[in-house]
């Protein structure tokens, strides 16, 4: 009967162990915790059949002190995720293993390697006070992780591209306008070129293999603070905060560079893609569908005018247009800019424009 609830206990605490790992890790690590069943039986049983009860109770006592510490470092091993709760969580395991190892300690100080029945000591009594309020605090504590775990996920699967994992439109709205800078921002937005094509020649598939693509080659483009989302279907926009006109052409050119090099395999044959790009001026993030609609105006311009390449919203003139192609950035006014009455396709995308929430 002894060695039915000394067994009970330790899968308990091993489980325990396996769940906080897990937890960590996104896997339930079966393999050690079935070792560490075995070893753990194995260890509590022989004393026990050996009539050395007190040895027995000192050794699981050791082995939950033991466990209980490595539940504990689990979790405070990804507290950043939850600093109190994980942390308070953390505590509870370490002190409930504590007043286990204090156990183990008093039995052993005693030499009580025989006690024929369950001891009976301060460490007894410490540690049954502990481990009632140990199993309170950490039922609780761990409902309310989980429950925190659950709203994040919810909140992230609703802010998510499915397909690419970048933000979606809304998300797109709500993280630049979250992005804490005063500074100024510039918006981006790209439109792959005859994409229709793509699905039309290859399939949808791989035609979502290029959406896929192209929202990697933005990622690897980017900086940290930077706001990459698919605003639907081939079209995808990107705020930058703090940089200047020039930063966004170069960034705005490498993605379009980069994507154009990049080749895709349909039935045994490769086939590229090409994307354009329209950038705003630079603006306060008060003003992002201002900056939007500018820089869809730009797109529009870009569309016209060849495709696969970045066309800069003038800063002089709302109506004159800049270009740039290759690596080079043509400034502002150049002779080389185009310039374009886009008057009436701008009144036309502000109507189409408007925030999604
Ligand atoms: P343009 O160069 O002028 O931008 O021409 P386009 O063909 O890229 O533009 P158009 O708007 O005519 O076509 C966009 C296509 O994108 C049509 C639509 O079927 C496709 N599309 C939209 N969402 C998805 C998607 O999630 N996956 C795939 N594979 N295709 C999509
Ligand atoms: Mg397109
Ligand atoms: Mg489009």
């Amino acid at each position: 009967m002894g060695m039915i609830a000394f067994s009970a206990l330790e899968i308990g605490l091993i489980l325990l162990f396996g769940a906080a790992h897990q937890f960590r890790t996104g896997v339930l690590p079966v393999r050690e915790m079935l070792i560490a069943a075995v070893v753990a039986n194995a260890a509590t049983a022989v004393p026990m059949a050996l009539g050395y009860d007190g040895v027995c109770y000192i050794i699981f006592n050791f082995v939950a002190l033991v466990l209980l510490c490595a539940t504990g470092l689990e979790y405070w091993r990804c507290r950043s995720e939850s600093p109190l709760l994980i942390g308070t969580l953390a505590g509870l395991y370490v002190i409930g293993g504590l007043s286990f190892g204090l156990c183990a300690f008093a039995l052993a100080w005693d030499q009580s390697w025989i006690i024929n029945g369950p001891p009976n000591d301060w460490a007894e009594n410490l540690n049954l006070v502990i481990c009632l309020i140990d199993t309170a605090a950490i039922g609780a504590l761990s409902l309310g992780l989980n429950q925190i775990r659950l709203t994040r996920r919810h909140k992230k699967e609703a802010e998510t591209d499915a397909l690419t994992g970048l933000f979606n439109r809304r998300a797109f709205f709500d993280q630049a306008n979250l992005s804490q800078s005063t500074a100024s921002v510039v918006v981006v937005v790209f439109d792959i070129d005859h994409f229709k094509l793509v699905n039309d020649s290859h399939g949808h598939q791989i035609g979502d293999n290029v959406l896929r693509t192209f929202a990697l080659t933005v990622s690897d483009a980017i900086r940290d603070e930077d706001v990459a989302a698919r605003l639907g279907g081939e079209e995808f926009g990107l705020v930058l905060p703090n940089a200047s006109l020039q930063t966004a052409l170069l960034v705005s050119e490498r993605i379009r560079k980069r994507f154009s090099e990049r080749r895709f395999l349909s039935e045994g044959r490769l086939f590229g893609c090409t994307v354009s790009a329209g950038i705003s001026k630079a603006g306060r993030i008060g003003d992002l569908e201002a900056m939007m609609v500018q820089a869809d105006a730009a797109l529009y311009v870009a569309k016209r005018s060849g495709r696969d390449r970045v066309i800069l919203f003038s800063s002089r003139d709302d109506l004159r247009i800049s270009s740039s192609r290759g690596e080079r950035i043509e400034p502002a006014d150049s002779t080389m800019g185009t310039t374009v009455d886009i008057a009436p396709r701008i009144a036309q995308r502000k109507a189409r424009l408007t925030r999604p929430h």
